[in-house]
């Protein structure tokens, strides 16, 4: 999508700070971190968040594929003492930007239940 900030990320069409990325997915720092470590991990195709996700086979393995790289990508930052995945969804679930995106949070005691 042409005005979409993650998408722009994911085209290099604005920087960010890459930490992983292959043919469909992306990670990168996010740009206010809540933790010590805040990485943001996208799939290239543009999905407006989990309730744009479908049972295609090709959605499937988009998401099968992002979710089997998490710990790659957790040992990358050294994350070796436990980490946290979450995704906003919608306006209850205080997401702001509008392209499906999971951040992972560590290198602190993350606290329970979040705000
Ligand atoms: P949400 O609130 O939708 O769950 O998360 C959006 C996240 O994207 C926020 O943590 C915010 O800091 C981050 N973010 C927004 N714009 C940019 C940007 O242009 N670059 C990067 N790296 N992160 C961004
Ligand atoms: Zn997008």
């Amino acid at each position: 999508m042409s005005d979409c900030i993650f998408c722009k990320i994911a085209n290099k069409d604005i920087p960010a700070k890459i930490v992983f990325e292959d043919e469909q997915m992306l990670a990168f720092h996010d740009l206010e971190p809540q933790a010590p470590v805040h990485v943001l991990l996208i799939p290239k195709k543009h999905f407006a968040s989990l309730n744009d996700v479908t049972q295609s086979a090709e959605d499937k393995e988009i998401l099968g594929h992002l979710l089997t790289k998490v710990h790659e990508i957790a040992e990358i930052l050294e994350l070796d003492n436990g980490y946290r995945l979450v995704s906003n969804c919608g306006e209850d679930g205080m997401q702001t930007v509008q392209h499906l995106h999971f951040h992972l949070l560590g290198k602190r005691k993350l606290t329970w239940p979040p705000g």
